[in-house]
């Protein structure tokens, strides 16, 4: 069942024209209207479901620095600067607070990875540090039945609430000016001499020079719609809440196996980490030799299957005309089930490692959908092929914490500004250019 986010009203009227038209209400499109409006653009989000419906409600709402592929660390570190300041920025709450997060380990050997890595991120003065097996004891006291031998922690990392954060900043947009059309589905883009002059949707057109597709896993499906490839493959992940428990941690702790953070009403939001199922489907078909080395990294939590998936979805074939009932509107909301397997594999080690944790029960859970590229690294990009069309997906399970930041990017370059970021390693051209795909963005 998808989780009780918060809902937002609707704009009636479908404005005739637009600066800029994002498609789609994750966080990456609000953040982007947000930065959009702040320029003085006019711009109207067409949303086919609700604000945050998505994987932007599903998500575990870690906005983490630590451990990022060193080339994303712009990016991140932007991003978390963004969230410190957005309540303020939007007059609203997103949740976010700099809770800090504790990755743990289990083996002394996986220290050497960690040398390395804050030594290539002195650069960007990071605050974190390993903690021995004592300090971990002290900063953690209820996790008596862990066999971890060290941790790294990162006080200045953060969370925010994925039930409350999109939706709010969305409403922080609107107060500039945005318009926000919810249940209405972007079908296509039209064109006029090569660039794009409009968007269509179900409830009428939208006349416009720009275009940004910020479809979470539904990119690639719009944009096979003009052509254009989009390698993306998606990874189905559970989720789920916990009723009030006793405090084990104030902040976020990933084990490698499980992964928990602390909600604001006592429970744990926790999932077991990495796990999911990937789907066989015409999509999936389509880019499989672009995700060998991905999912061969990754198999050991991943399974793979066929399903309803095949005919429905983001991932599955469909071909319509702009005139036509298309694919989005036919899928409001994507709901995957949750893995029960998965729920109590993952409470047994959280139980086994926190004694007082025995009698915590699970309030809720959920089903989500991680839209990934081949390099795990999403694409912030105009494209080449399509003056006025820009993209914003591909977030690879790390789209939450960098919402803010990846807003900002696509802003920057649909308003043809200074980029906040240096945008080369969110280029699409990337996938067509020879680029080498080397899958270690996603490194937890
Ligand atoms: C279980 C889980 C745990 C995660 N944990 C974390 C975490 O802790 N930290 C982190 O940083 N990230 C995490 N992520 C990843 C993060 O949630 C995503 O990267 C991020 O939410 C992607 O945002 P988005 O806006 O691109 O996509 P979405 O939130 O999926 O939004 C895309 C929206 O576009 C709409 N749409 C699609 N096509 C159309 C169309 N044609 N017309 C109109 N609307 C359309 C969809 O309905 C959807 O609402 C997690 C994800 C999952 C599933």
């Amino acid at each position: 069942m998808s989780p009780p986010v918060d809902r937002i009203p609707s704009d009636e009227k479908l404005p005739a024209r637009a600066d800029v038209v994002i498609i789609g209400g994750g966080i990456i499109g609000v953040c982007t209207a947000l930065e959009l409006a702040r320029k003085g653009l006019s711009v109207a989000i067409v949303e086919k479901g609700h604000v945050a419906a998505e994987q932007s409600s599903r998500n575990w709402g870690w906005c983490r620095v630590h451990g990022r592929a060193i080339p994303d660390l712009p990016l991140s570190t932007t991003s978390l600067r963004l969230w410190s300041g957005m309540d303020k920025a939007i007059g609203r709450a997103t949740g976010f607070t700099h809770c800090g997060m504790l990755a743990v380990l289990h083996d002394e050997s996986e220290l050497a990875f960690w040398d390395d890595w804050f030594e290539q991120a002195r650069p960007f003065q990071m605050d974190g540090r390993v903690l021995t097996r004592e300090e971990l004891r002290a900063l953690v006291p209820e996790a008596t039945g862990a066999d971890w031998v060290a941790g790294v922690y990162s006080p200045s990392d953060g969370r925010a609430e994925p039930l409350k954060a999109a939706p709010a900043i969305a409403e922080g947009a609107r107060d500039r000016g945005v318009t926000i059309h919810q249940n209405c589905a972007a079908r296509g883009l039209e064109t006029t001499g090569g660039r794009v002059s409009a968007v269509v949707t179900e409830k009428g057109t939208i006349r416009t020079s720009a275009a940004l597709c910020a479809g979470g896993a539904w990119a690639s499906m719009f944009c096979r719609h003009h052509g254009i490839p989009f390698p993306q493959a998606g990874v189905h992940a559970t989720a789920w809440r916990t009723e009030k428990g006793p405090n084990i941690t104030d902040g976020g702790i990933n084990d490698g196996i499980y992964a928990l953070r602390r909600r604001d009403d006592g429970g744990y939001t926790i999932a077991h980490g990495g796990a999911g199922r990937v789907d066989i489907t015409p999509q999936s078909l389509r880019y499989a030799p672009r995700f060998l080395k991905l999912f061969l990294k990754r198999r050991k939590k991943l399974t793979f299957g066929i399903g309803s998936s095949f005919f429905n979805g983001p991932e599955s074939w469909a071909t319509w005309r702009n005139e036509e009932i298309s694919p989005f509107e036919k899928m409001r909301v994507y709901d995957p089930a949750p893995s029960t397997k998965l729920i109590e594999k993952g409470m047994e080690f959280l139980r086994r490692d926190y004694p007082v944790m025995k009698d915590v029960k699970v309030a809720d859970s959920w089903g989500g959908f991680i839209d990934s590229t081949p390099d795990s690294r999403p694409v912030i990009s105009p494209i080449a092929s399509l003056p006025g069309f820009y993209l914003a997906a591909g977030f690879s399970g790390l789209g939450f914490g960098m919402g803010p930041a990846a807003g900002r990017l696509a802003a920057d370059l649909i308003a043809n500004d200074v980029p906040i970021i240096d945008p080369t390693p969110y280029r699409h051209a990337r996938f067509t250019d020879g680029t080498r795909m080397d899958p270690s963005a996603r490194l937890g």
